[in-house]
């Protein structure tokens, strides 16, 4: 069961929600769509590149508290 890690750029808030298939997750505390994923199961993945260097630079890492650097 995939729990992904989102933070919103809105107000900055980090949580956490189990996520089934593709269904929508809004900020627990401001309901914005605009929620980023960051740390997750998919996010960890090698590859080319990953997701936190690549979209890590947003309003959620500059709020604080954010563990993807
Ligand atoms: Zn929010």
């Amino acid at each position: 069961m995939p729990i992904y890690e989102y933070c919103c750029p809105q107000c900055g808030t980090e949580f956490q929600k189990l996520v089934y298939g593709q269904a929508a997750v809004v900020c627990p505390s401001c309901q914005s769509p605009e929620v980023r994923r960051t740390l997750s199961l998919f996010g960890i993945r090698g590859g080319s590149g990953t997701v936190a260097s690549e979209g890590g630079g947003g309003a959620c890492c500059s709020a604080g508290g954010c563990r993807c650097h």
